[in-house]
């Protein structure tokens, strides 16, 4: 039996959506508000890694992934005109059945774990956010619409630049700028690619993933010393430009781009809280306390594990202290290892460092990732 009774869970993102999902499992009463009205997501694609697929099943969204989404082991890495230069091997040795490696929109995403949490009754609240919280043996907050309420637990998951990390540690730096832009495109799949492709050793690092049997993303890392703000008109001519130096599928997308094409740029920013995500009833989780760049695609995988593990350990500890200090010991590492190796590899993108040295970064962590959560 749960530790706690009440959680109130600041935020509706993947992470927030995550715990609500793992602490209704465990018979917790869960608030979940998010400020958005409209709880919308951006409309990019998103890659998924086995460790992720693996935390799905665990959330009991796995079935709906795999119908709406699209799977399939390894990731090939080609030169920059399209040649194969490696196959990685992403098979989930940990957890036969769950697929290697996908990707699906993120709307798509954002509906199935609505769906999922809905069927689990939270009381859910939009448009509104945090005005104040007081806490001793229970956190006392009040909202911005003038309510309030009393929970056991509050969690932090109002993303990267999260209000509640400010209001319980404004001693912490904002999110830095790692000298990368990040460019995504959807578009219709191409017949030959059929699972996560990088093309390597370019003036830009660039991806192309299938979101759906129909459908896929291109993700391109832009080096640039300052984050860039264009008119939306300017985009397309300056992404065609990006793409011109690459041969191969990302050749064939280029000449086909239009002024219909669905395009969405934003500058990399990182956070890693290295020292403790709690304060007194409070933890913060996912962006929240770790956000990292999107080189593993990982950062939606170690939010839903945080939502996952923080329910575990609050089944399993008799006592609510112990629950959020084993929590403690079982993120921090995992999610420093997936933030370093992530800037890591953003930097050997940004010096065109060797591809073979880039392959075997991605290699390692996620063989060090597919190990148990
Ligand atoms: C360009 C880019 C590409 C990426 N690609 C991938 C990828 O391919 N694969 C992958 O796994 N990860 C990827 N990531 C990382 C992934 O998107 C994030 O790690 C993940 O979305 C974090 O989820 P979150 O719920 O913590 O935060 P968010 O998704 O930011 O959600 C935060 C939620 O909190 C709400 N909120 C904000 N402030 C408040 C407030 N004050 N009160 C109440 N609610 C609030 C917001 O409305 C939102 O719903 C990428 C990130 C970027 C930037």
């Amino acid at each position: 039996m749960a530790v706690i009774k009440t959680a109130l869970i600041v935020g509706g993102g993947i992470a927030g959506m995550s715990a609500a999902i793992a602490l209704r499992k465990i018979g917790v009463d869960v608030h979940l508000i998010d400020v958005d009205p409209h709880w919308r997501v951006a409309g990019a694609g998103i890659t998924i890694t086995g460790p992720t697929l693996r935390v799905m099943a665990e959330l009991d969204i796995l079935p709906d992934v795999l119908a709406e989404g699209f799977t399939a082991d390894g990731i090939l890495a080609c030169d920059h005109h399209g040649h194969e230069l490696a196959r990685i091997d992403t098979s989930m040795r940990a957890a036969s059945g769950v697929p290697g490696a996908g990707g699906i929109m993120r709307p798509v995403l954002h509906a199935i774990m609505t769906r999922r949490l809905k069927a689990l009754s939270p009381r859910v609240s939009l448009g509104i956010s945090i005005a104040s919280m007081t806490q001793g043996d229970v956190a006392e907050v009040t909202f911005t619409d003038g309510t309030s309420g009393v929970y056991d637990l509050v969690v932090g998951a109002d993303g990267i630049y999260s209000q509640m990390r400010k209001l319980l540690m404004p001693e912490v730096s904002l999110p830095r700028y790692v000298g990368q832009m990040c460019w995504r495109l959807t578009a219709e799949r191409l017949p030959d690619i059929d699972r996560r492709t990088y093309f390597l050793g370019g003036p830009s690092k660039v991806g192309l993933n299938p979101v759906a049997p129909d459908a896929m993303y291109m993700f391109l890392l832009e080096p640039s010393a300052e984050p860039l703000r264009r008119e939306p008109a300017e985009e397309l001519e300056r992404l065609a430009e990006l793409m011109a130096p690459f041969g191969g599928a990302i050749a064939t997308l280029r000449d086909r781009l239009d002024s219909t094409a669905q395009i969405n740029v934003r500058p990399l920013e990182t956070l890693f809280l290295d020292q403790s995500w709690l304060q007194g009833r409070t933890v913060l989780i996912g962006d929240a306390a770790h956000a990292t760049t999107p080189q593993l695609a990982s950062g939606a995988g170690m939010a839903m594990e945080d939502g996952v593990v923080l329910a575990q350990c609050l089944d399993d500890e008799t006592d609510f202290a112990a629950a959020l200090h084993r929590f403690m010991e079982r993120r921090l590492p995992r999610c420093r290892l997936v933030v370093d190796k992530s800037l890591a590899l953003g930097r050997m993108e940004r010096s065109s460092g060797s591809p073979v040295d880039q392959i075997k970064v991605v290699e390692s962590a996620l063989a060090e990732l597919n190990g148990p959560i």
